[in-house]
């Protein structure tokens, strides 16, 4: 028989970082060494009494289903931690809980966007939202991040795509895979715009804690975007807890029955015990993000100054997140071509810019959650192939 699949199908997108993961896997099984900074993951472990809390979750009978917007305990503590580290002024009816960050966009922009609508969305960016304002059938509309803005986003260009039809702009600070913040400024301008021209904003705060320059500030604070922000944030980056699966929306009031709606026609709820683990990351002691967050800092230095010190290749040091995205332009390759050869022939494991988006051409991603002693190995790779393509 011959599957026909509905034509949605073939708009739905995808996430380059798992495919190139399965390629270098298949290298190493025929005996190739390979660096891996393609997957963006810490390779910390969690966090010990986060572990302690979901191994006696699971053996204290939290194996059951639970409330569909998430364990009440839970929203409680999100709603403490964002008000108290963003300044904000939520409420735990507010929080949806989901199965990590992810489903918050994929519920969001399937419960706002159909054909007709455009949304607005950065690129380089994370390309799980193209993908999907693509699959609802509404018009994607990429907001190029250029490296003489340091990655910020020009809000006198954002201001020309505009139209009537925009219905949902999404941001992302500390950015994936770019590592760049949007200034308090920048953020100012864009809440303005977004109140002016009456859309809803997704800002994708999941990199929140890993800012190494200034502080993050969150859309939600200006005047008048609580009623149309959502905060998307999770457990995986912030906690080491990528494969818990454990994340969150917050909402404006009357979106949030609508997410907890998908939720019930998708998931049910996100897995209890994991939950009880999440309320262990958030109310427990705060040392091992300020470590993560250290580790994170100085690979970011080993990284960023051993590309600009490879002729060819130059990096702006990124300010969040734990992303290098060196510009390689000047080796004559493009993105595809550099990442290919990178992996097939030096063993190292990076994602083509393009996986972005199409501003992305011309820049390699390369994930710094990783030791020092593999970025160094990987440095010394980077520098070898550009000596030889250059050559
Ligand atoms: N948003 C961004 C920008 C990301 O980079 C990621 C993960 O890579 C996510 C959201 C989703 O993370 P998770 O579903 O693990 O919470």
């Amino acid at each position: 028989m011959s599957i026909r699949f509905a034509e949605r199908m073939s708009r739905l997108g995808t996430e380059t970082a798992f495919e190139v993961l399965v390629r270098a896997r298949a290298l190493e099984a025929q005996g190739k060494d390979i660096v891996h900074l393609e997957v963006g993951e810490p390779d910390f472990d969690t966090p010990e009494n986060v572990i302690a809390a979901g191994v006696d979750a699971l053996q204290s009978g939290w194996t059951h289903y639970g409330p569909a917007n998430g364990d009440a305990q839970l929203r409680d503590a999100i709603v403490a931690y964002i008000n108290g580290a963003r300044n904000l002024d939520y409420t735990a009816d507010q929080v949806v809980v989901t199965p990590g960050g992810k489903p918050i966009m994929f519920f969001l922009i399937l419960a706002l966007l159909q054909a007709g609508d455009e949304a607005i969305y950065p690129d380089p960016g994370f390309p799980i939202y193209g993908s999907m304002i693509n699959f609802t059938g509404a018009k994607p509309v990429p907001i190029p991040l250029r490296e003489e803005n340091g990655f910020g986003l020009d809000v006198d260009e954002l201001e020309t795509l505009i139209t009537e039809r925009t219905r949902l702009l999404i941001i992302n600070s500390p950015a994936n895979p770019t590592g760049g913040v949007l200034s308090r400024n920048q953020l100012e301008r864009i809440a303005a715009l977004a109140v002016e021209h009456d859309f809803v904003v997704m800002a994708d705060e999941i990199y929140a804690e890993l800012i190494y320059d200034g502080e993050h500030t969150s859309i939600a604070t200006f005047p008048g975007m609580a009623e149309r922000t959502v905060i998307l944030d999770g457990f995986s980056k912030t906690y080491a807890m990528t494969g818990w699966r454990l994340g969150y929306g917050i909402f404006p009031k009357e979106l949030a029955p609508a997410i907890t709606k998908l939720a019930v026609n998708s998931v049910s709820c996100t897995s209890v015990a994991v939950q009880r683990a999440g309320i262990a990351a958030l109310t427990g002691p705060q040392d091992r993000v300020a470590d993560f967050r250290e580790a994170f800092r100085a690979r970011r230095s080993l990284i960023v100054d051993g590309l600009n010190a490879i002729d060819g290749i130059s990096c702006v040091m990124p300010k969040g997140a734990f992303y290098a995205f060196p510009n390689i332009t000047q080796t004559g390759l493009t993105s595809k071509e550099f990442a290919d050869r990178l992996l097939d022939d030096y063993g190292v494991a990076g994602i083509a810019g393009t996986s972005f988006g199409e501003a992305g051409e011309g820049y390699l991603r390369l994930s710094y959650a990783n030791s020092e002693a593999n970025l160094a190995r990987a440095l010394d790779r980077v520098a070898a192939m550009t000596r030889d393509v250059l050559v």
